[in-house]
């Protein structure tokens, strides 16, 4: 409805709206590294929603895509990125890619961005999104996130956006020392953990609870 009345001038009210969930929904939570604040500002939330959530992309909450999976909380998308601690050279690997919104947030905060989903049509969505969209600095696959992507491995980074009953081992060992892992763990609802690869071994701290999709295993 608002679309019709506004015409050419949709974008801009999105624009608007999209600058409003910032600060209500993620300064307004703690969120303060600007780099992150401004890749929430710079990446199109409506873009990455069915046409009919499109009205709805700058709300406070998860919302539905295809397969029964979810495109993230703003705003724990915005504490996942602050947790990684980016600041632009880094190499970095997403699991679950989904619709592709996080993946967009990260390749605004590094060089280099691999993201890995189970589910070969959410992938190939995602792929054609972010190309329309101008990224050039992310490669996906579709397969099981819960190995990895070894041939480019070792990573700075590495986030986890489906639930895991434990972190999975391929992961950690696929995280360069001093790197940083950020992942759901548990049953429903989840303890957010960042873990810290440390010359001493594996740092694990709870952040807060989280309500993930689990990961699945392949068929
Ligand atoms: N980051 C996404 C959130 C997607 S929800 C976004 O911003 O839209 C989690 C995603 O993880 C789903 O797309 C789901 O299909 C995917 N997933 C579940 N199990 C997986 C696995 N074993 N490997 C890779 N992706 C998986």
């Amino acid at each position: 409805m608002i679309d019709k009345i506004l015409g050419p001038k949709y974008d801009a009210y999105l624009g608007f709206i999209r600058r409003q969930m910032i600060k209500d929904q993620i300064e307004a939570r703690g969120v303060k590294d600007l780099r992150v604040l401004a890749a929430m500002d710079k990446v199109c939330r409506h873009c990455f929603v069915t046409e009919d959530m499109v009205s709805r992309a700058y709300e406070d909450y998860p919302l539905p895509i295809a397969r029964e999976q979810t495109i993230s909380q703003p705003y724990i998308v915005a504490l996942m990125s602050e947790l990684l601690g980016l600041k632009g050279a880094e190499k970095v690997l997403e699991i679950g890619t989904g619709s592709g919104y996080q993946t967009a947030v990260l390749a605004e905060l590094a060089a280099e961005v691999r993201t890995v989903e189970l589910f070969p049509d959410l992938a190939l969505a995602a792929r054609a999104r972010l190309e329309k969209l101008g990224y050039r600095n992310i490669s996906l696959r579709a397969g099981d996130g819960a190995q990895g992507w070894q041939e480019h491995a070792p990573y700075d980074a590495i986030m986890v956006t489906c639930a895991a009953p434990d972190i999975p081992p391929a992961l950690l060992a696929q995280l360069k020392p001093g790197g940083r892992l950020v992942i759901p763990v548990g049953s429903e609802p989840q303890d957010l953990l960042l873990v810290k690869n440390t010359p001493s071994g594996a740092e694990r701290e709870t952040v807060c609870q989280v309500r993930f999709v689990p990961l699945l295993k392949p068929e």
